[in-house]
């Protein structure tokens, strides 16, 4: 049970303080989170703290791959029109 930060992230630091678990940290190119350690914040609150702050669509994913903040769900473009 964990998130992933993957390569569209771009190191903005917000996430890794708000972290419970101590599970994120700087990485080279982009800021990782530790699977051993990442709780999905289970027991300290409610939401994924860590893909709640972050601003960038797709950067974090759950543990089927699926992004947290999907394409759409933080600007509200839908993908068509970014694509038109
Ligand atoms: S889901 Fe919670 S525990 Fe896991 S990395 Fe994000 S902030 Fe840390
Ligand atoms: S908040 Fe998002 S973009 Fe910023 S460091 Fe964390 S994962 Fe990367």
């Amino acid at each position: 049970m964990a998130l992933e930060i993957i390569e569209s992230c771009v190191n903005c630091w917000a996430c890794e303080p708000l972290c419970p678990s101590k599970a994120i940290h700087e990485a080279k190119p982009h800021f990782l989170i530790d699977p051993d350690k990442c709780t999905e914040c289970a027991g300290d609150f409610e939401d994924p703290q860590c893909a709640t702050i972050c601003p960038i669509e797709g950067a974090i994913l759950n543990e089927d791959g699926n992004a947290m903040n999907p394409p759409g769900s933080l600007t509200g473009i839908p993908l068509q029109k970014l694509a038109a």
